[in-house]
């Protein structure tokens, strides 16, 4: 479960988030809404613990992670979607990801099959497509077996097949039991594949509805 209380985040004169308070329960996906720029990146850095509130709280999981870094095996999470520039791996990549977060090498396998990656799992990660980036950014997230996962604009980019994917696992991940937060500006990816939806813009919240709801209403 993830909880938002009040959160502000200020840049200066700049406002990015402003007083947002909502709730995130397991077992279902909740998307998170919002045009660019509407504050989505920066509510999910805080949520995770990547960067502090100037007011306000996060907590996850019972957990508030203001001062650290959230561990994997409690959430994991994709943030804007990146290159990674290495010479190494997928296999290699995960693994040493594993090895520095204590979760063990056998479950460098399971992400590995999980995403779909074993065919090129021996390949160097830099020559990935962009589409591969993404099931392995996914695979990180997924490496500690975590009850809850953030997603930052996980379809952007992607082709048909690989969105399909991502729609189904994250499904998945929700009927586990996981609780699972994904953002996105585009309400038609959201209204197929959210059953809950958080919208705002301007750094501030909209609505706090189900997708039948706010499909209803729009
Ligand atoms: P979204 O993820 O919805 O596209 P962001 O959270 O990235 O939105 O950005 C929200 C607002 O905060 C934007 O106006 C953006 O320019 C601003 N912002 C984000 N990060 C910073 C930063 N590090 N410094 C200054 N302004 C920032
Ligand atoms: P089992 O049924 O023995 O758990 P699985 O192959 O279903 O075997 O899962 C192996 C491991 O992967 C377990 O730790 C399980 O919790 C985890 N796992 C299964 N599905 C997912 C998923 N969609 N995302 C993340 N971890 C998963």
């Amino acid at each position: 479960m993830i909880e938002a209380h009040s959160l502000t985040k200020r840049y200066g004169e700049r406002t990015a988030v402003a007083d947002l308070s909502f709730t995130v329960r397991p077992g279902i996906v909740t998307g998170f809404l919002g045009p660019n720029g509407a504050g989505k990146s920066t509510t999910m850095r805080m949520l995770l613990g990547l960067d502090a509130p100037t007011s306000g709280r996060a907590v996850v999981n019972g957990r508030s992670y203001a001062e650290h870094r959230a561990p994997l095996h409690e959430v994991g999470a994709m943030l804007e979607a990146r290159a990674i520039h290495t010479g190494r791996s997928a296999y290699n990549h995960l693994l040493a990801l594993a090895a520095t977060t204590g979760i063990p090498a056998r479950r460098v396998n399971e992400v590995i099959d999980l995403v779909g990656l074993r065919e090129v799992a021996k390949k160097r990660v830099g020559g990935f497509s962009l589409g591969m980036g993404q099931r392995l950014g996914i695979a990180s997230a997924l490496l500690g077996d975590p009850a809850t996962v953030i997603l930052d604009e996980p379809v952007n980019g992607l082709d048909p097949e690989g969105i399909l994917w991502i729609r189904n696992l994250l499904k998945g991940l929700a009927a586990e039991g996981r609780t699972v937060l994904v953002s996105s500006h585009l309400m038609s990816e959201m209204a197929l594949t959210a059953e809950h939806l958080i919208v705002i813009g301007r750094g501030r919240l909209i609505a706090d509805t189900s997708v039948a709801e706010f499909t209803a209403q729009a």
